[in-house]
């Protein structure tokens, strides 16, 4: 009885509260992040990313969480990296979680060091944060929201949900975590990559990418329920096991592979940053993105916040 009034106490503690996520206790021990920037079809501006950070730590040193699920409010699961700007914000307003880099101090300035935190060693850290996470995809999930699903253990997908990473258009070799080759297969990520097309939920479940392909309207249930089930179990086992499968994973040469990728994706941003100041390059990308981004290039906050010409 002293344990159960323990436990409710926990379940009613107030949890952190954000701008553009939303957190709630979908199930007991389940902890749910919900990404909440619907209008801008949930694109990650740096906010957004830091936010995600501290959420994944919550998850990790809360004491009542088992199992994460990181979902997402509106018509998709995430449009990616915000091409539109952030703001007035520069990225030296947020202070480094990472190790990796300073801000603006002489060596550190440009993609590199930024990319490194943000999107590379971040991500990797959502990735072997110990206790399950599970993904919940509908709708459009493109480049810099692969990133995300991929981070989570499991994937579960409604059967409209897209996949796409259409940065060779954007004359980049993909997303900045470069696991492509590990989560679809070498042909495919080839494939996929090539053609910047996008896959189906039930393609990437072929190709062993997605766990499940349910219904839109069971997508939540579903999910929910799955994280129950994994709840269930004993924490420790559970965390050995993640463990264990993402060394398997490491061993099997996915670390190199996204060390490789990442160095070419930023010699990629050098080489478009020398030939036309921007990282990418926009004539590839649909008409209102390539608007955002060029206005967003040509702001006087840019120019300040990225005197090289960086800023993806
Ligand atoms: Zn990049």
């Amino acid at each position: 009885m002293k344990q159960e009034n323990r436990e409710s106490d926990v379940i009613n503690r107030p949890l952190p509260t954000f701008q553009d996520l939303v957190l709630d206790r979908a199930a007991p021990h389940v902890l749910r992040i919900t990404l909440n920037r619907p209008k801008k079809r949930n694109a990650q501006s740096w906010d957004m990313i830091y936010e995600i950070d501290k959420a994944f730590a919550f998850v990790a040193h809360d004491d009542h969480t088992k199992v994460a699920i990181l979902a997402a409010a509106g018509p998709d699961f995430s449009s990616g990296h915000d091409l539109s700007g952030h703001g007035a914000r520069a990225i030296g307003d947020y202070a480094p979680v990472g190790v990796w880099g300073q801000r603006e101090a002489p060596g550190y300035e440009g993609p590199y060091s930024r990319e490194r935190e943000i999107y590379l060693d971040m991500t990797e850290r959502w990735r072997n944060s110990p206790k399950p996470t599970i993904a919940q995809v509908h709708g459009h999930c493109v480049a810099g929201g692969m990133m995300l699903a991929w981070a989570c253990d499991l994937i579960v997908a409604s059967n409209d949900a897209l996949f796409s990473d259409p940065t060779v258009d954007m004359g980049v070799c993909g997303v900045e975590t470069f696991a492509h080759p590990f989560e679809l297969g070498f042909r495919k990520a080839k494939e996929w990559l090539f053609t910047a097309d996008s896959l189906t939920a039930s393609e990437a479940q072929q190709c062993g990418m997605v766990n499940r392909v349910v219904e839109r309207a069971r997508l939540e249930t579903f999910t929910v329920e799955l994280a129950k089930r994994i709840a269930a179990k004993p924490m420790f086992a559970l965390k050995m096991t993640k463990e264990a499968i993402n060394h398997a994973e490491d061993m099997a040469g996915r670390r190199a592979c996204l060390m490789y990728g990442f160095a070419l994706h930023q010699l990629c941003h050098t080489h478009n940053i020398g030939l036309g100041g921007f990282p990418i390059t926009l004539d590839g990308l649909p008409p209102t993105v390539k608007k955002a981004a060029e206005a967003w290039a040509a702001r006087k906050d840019f120019v300040k916040a990225h005197p090289d010409g960086s800023g993806e």
